[in-house]
């Protein structure tokens, strides 16, 4: 097999993952002087921090989710190939995919971060992730089944263990799953499961450090403990889940928690492909960088995004694996590109906007580099934030008219449970 790029006078860039920074960086260089090619798993960009709201039955994945080819359709330049990238020879100037390989003269890494489960086999087993719109929508469909499940219970154990809901890490997709959840249990399930007793609908926030969003002001994140606690979540910090098997999450205090469901949002590592030496690859497996974001020993190999670990000694744990890093060193990389003389290239500067966490209908909590505050106003500005960020303006509008349908209605439209049916190969 073979990924078929026509050859031409111009320098071919191969960029690995078509996430905030991947797209960003072709954005920028469409035009170019460059033959570009763009390798991603999947046909689609996904918007992540709202694979949340999926999981919760509030959006669509279509809506949350862009495809490639419709980005691009009028850049001849620019060619993309569904495949997974096996490794890379950056001595031969070659990337492996499943589909054959190619030849490059530069090549930028974006292939973002993967969901870290410390070495336990165990839970990544039979726990979900949130890094894929495929997760958010496993998640969705086995909440509502399990509450389809309960109905029918034997023992009020078993009934018990399938509507709890137990996740992991108290960071913002932690914090936001879980209130979103509570609101569901307050405005939503009650009316389609009658027959149910919500009160056993327990819905458990585990996060090993002795805060919530640990990156956010401490005022934030007491106000989002607060906020959860009202809500009714249970919030336990200082604690740690060490395994998960027949429907029991144990604790490393020794105790135990009888859930059907858990969902890990505990922490991140890099995953880049292959060929690159250990002396490459800095803190949580991330890809070093210098200023520029070359690759550690390489001339014609860059990272950016949630891959790239870059040596400054401003920020010793690397910069923060957010949409804004990955745009800006998007951004600076494709303008240095552009130069004729290596001399002109500009160093990146991270230029740290804030950040923010919603916990759930009128809450939220916001960090501005100037003023903090939370509550209503914040909501509507994470709401205002986000809808400016998602791609495409039929999703801009598909999320707009859900989200005011669902807050005037107090109800989510989409609790469907879609079994994908796959024909058997011979
Ligand atoms: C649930 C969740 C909520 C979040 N919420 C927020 C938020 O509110 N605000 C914020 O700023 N940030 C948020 N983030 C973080 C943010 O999404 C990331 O920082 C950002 O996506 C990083 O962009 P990236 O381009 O580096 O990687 P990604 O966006 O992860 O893109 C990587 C791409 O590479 C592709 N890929 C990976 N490996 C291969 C391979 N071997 N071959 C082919 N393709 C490959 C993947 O399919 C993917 O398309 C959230 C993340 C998650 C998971």
């Amino acid at each position: 097999m073979s990924l078929n790029i026509p050859e031409t006078s111009k320098r071919r860039l191969v960029v690995i993952g078509a996430g905030f920074a991947g797209l960003r960086l072709v954005e920028k260089l469409k035009g170019s002087n460059f033959q570009i090619v763009l390798i991603d798993r999947n046909n689609f960009h996904q918007f992540q921090p709202l694979f949340y709201q999926v999981a919760v039955a509030g959006l669509e994945p279509s809506s949350i989710a862009f495809p490639l080819r419709r980005m691009f359709q009028k850049s001849y330049q620019i060619f993309i190939r569904l495949t997974e990238v096996t490794h890379i020879s950056t001595e031969s100037k070659t990337v492996h995919t499943l589909n054959g390989a190619l030849s490059y003269d530069v090549l930028v890494v974006a292939t973002g971060a993967a969901t870290n489960f410390f070495g336990m086999d165990q839970l990544a087993a039979r726990s979900f992730g949130m890094k894929t719109v495929g997760e958010a929508l496993g998640i969705r469909n086995t909440i509502l089944k399990n509450y389809e499940m309960a109905l029918v219970a034997d023992s009020d154990e078993e009934r018990n263990a399938l509507m709890k809901i137990v996740i992991v890490g108290g960071g913002p997709t932690g914090v936001e799953l879980s209130g979103a959840l509570a609101d569901m249990r307050r405005f939503v399930l009650p009316k389609d499961y009658p027959d149910l007793d919500f009160r056993q609908m327990q819905i458990f926030l585990i996060e090993a450090s002795p805060t919530l969003l640990n990156g956010m002001s401490e005022q934030s994140s007491c106000k989002a403990a607060e906020f959860l606690t009202n809500m009714g979540v249970n919030v336990m910090t200082n604690e740690q889940v060490t395994g998960y098997e027949n429907n029991i999450v144990q604790l490393k205090d020794g105790k135990t928690l009888n859930s059907a469901t858990v969902i890990w949002a505990a922490g991140v590592t890099g995953a880049p492909p292959g060929g690159f030496n250990e002396h490459q690859l800095g803190r949580g497996r991330r890809l070093v960088v210098d200023a520029f974001n070359r690759v550690k020993g390489e001339s014609d190999v860059y990272a950016i995004g949630d891959i790239a670990f870059m040596d400054d000694p401003d920020m010793p744990r690397g910069h923060p694996q957010v949409a804004q890093v990955a745009l800006q060193q998007a951004k600076n990389l494709a303008a240095n590109l552009k130069r004729k003389e290596l001399s002109d290239w500009k160093p990146f500067k991270y230029k740290d906007k804030g950040s923010m966490a919603t916990i759930g209908r009128n809450k939220a909590v916001v960090d501005l580099p100037f003023l903090k505050f939370q509550g209503m106003f914040a909501w509507f500005v994470w709401m205002f934030v986000h809808l400016i960020s998602i791609i495409g303006v039929r999703n801009k509008l598909f999320i707009f008219i859900n989200w005011v349908w669902n807050y005037v209605t107090y109800d989510q439209s989409l609790r469907l449970i879609i079994r994908q049916r796959v024909p058997k190969k011979d």
